[in-house]
């Protein structure tokens, strides 16, 4: 019996909470208030409780929110900022903007997050921040992370993109660095219906620069005192964010067993995903390695089962970056895994029945 699966079943998240969800957005439009609406606001607050982080700011996506946060570091042409090619281009693009340069270090083979050994021996006097990138919903090695930006006096700006609710340490991802950047791309794990992203930190001075560099560097209306960018979220977004928020730590519960009954199914066939035991994942992201992924890809979707690839080339390859004049063998793991790794569908209303013709297809095909 053939199975009809949905990826990340977004028409679902929706129908689950439809009536309060239209009403939030119908109050939003009535009141015409589209930009910097009150929901902003609430929502802010909301993040903040959620986070436990003193200041969460929101913004126009999660791009947005890695430019922000390094126009409020002051970012400059020529700076070096460390991050990993093993992640989505959003990561190095926005570095690269500012005129910065991408310093790439390799991910570890079981978390595929940045190698925190790898660090250190990357850091230059032109060195003014760490990039971590918390992949497919589990958190890097903060701590590790946090003590070389303090011996070295850098930031540590967390691209939390994929890990909102996630905890490293029984504290919250965002809350873990200088600054705490989130996306709320409707296929992350709390989505809005369009574009949407947050900052957070616990520095006041920070937080005001940010939220000023949100708009167009203003501190007062036409008053200007940075260089900033019109990176507002709508109030409808908030609006949306503000219902789904109530429900998150539900959504990410399911989440959680979704992950739990794969490993179940597919543990002694394939190697499950890590996670550190000090870690707590919100599963952005269920991935394996298959060797044959094109088949396999190929052979799921003829039976019914969408899958995805996270990232297929890693960021050192990438055209954009030749000037940077890294080259093929720069970073074993990373190409490694880029050629194997594959996502399975992971949503919170995965059935078991569903999990189970997923696995079972899949165990014929590794
Ligand atoms: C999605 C994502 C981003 C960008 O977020 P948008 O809201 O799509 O701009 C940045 N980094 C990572 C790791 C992501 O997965």
């Amino acid at each position: 019996m053939m199975m009809k699966i949905d990826f990340a079943n977004l028409p679902k998240a929706y129908q689950e909470h439809k009536t309060a969800i239209d009403q939030a957005m119908t109050s939003v439009v009535s009141s015409s208030r589209f930009i910097m609406g009150k929901e902003v606001v609430k929502l802010e607050n909301a993040l903040q409780e959620f986070t436990k982080s003193k200041f969460a700011i929101t913004c126009s996506s999660g791009t947005d929110a890695l430019l922000l946060a390094m126009m409020a570091l002051d970012i400059k042409p020529g700076d070096e900022i460390i991050t990993t090619p093993f992640t989505f281009i959003a990561t190095a693009e926005t570095i690269a903007l500012l005129g910065a340069v991408p310093v790439f270090v390799d991910i570890n083979q079981n978390t595929y997050n940045i190698d925190v050994n790898l660090v250190e021996e990357k850091i230059t006097s032109k060195t003014k921040a760490i990039m971590p990138v918390s992949l497919y919903g589990q958190v890097a090695d903060m701590d590790e992370l946090n003590a070389l930006a303090n011996t070295y006096d850098l930031a540590v700006i967390e691209d939390a993109a994929q890990s909102f609710g996630a905890t490293y340490k029984n504290k919250k991802s965002c809350n873990l660095s200088t600054i705490g950047c989130t996306s709320f791309f409707p296929a992350k794990p709390l989505g809005c219906f369009g574009d949407g992203g947050a900052l957070f930190t616990n520095d006041e001075i920070l937080a005001n620069k940010i939220s000023s560099i949100r708009i167009h560097g203003q501190t007062q209306r036409y008053i200007h005192k940075y260089i900033g960018i019109g990176g507002r979220l709508d109030t409808l977004q908030a609006a949306v964010l503000l219902e789904k928020l109530k429900h998150y730590d539900r959504d990410v519960e399911r989440r959680q067993n979704v992950a739990r009954m794969y490993n179940e199914f597919l543990e002694g066939k394939t190697k499950v995903p890590f996670i550190e035991e000090h870690n707590t994942s919100v599963w952005a992201q269920y991935s394996i390695q298959v060797e044959n992924r094109d088949e396999v890809q190929r052979k799921l979707k003829e039976l019914g089962i969408p899958t995805a690839v996270h990232y297929p080339k890693p960021l050192h390859l990438q055209e954009c970056f030749s000037y940077l004049g890294y080259k093929e063998n720069d970073f074993l793991v990373s190409e490694r895994v880029s050629k194997q790794i594959l996502s399975l569908p992971m949503n919170p209303y995965l059935k078991i029945e569903e999990i189970k013709y997923i696995t079972a297809v899949l165990k014929d095909l590794l």
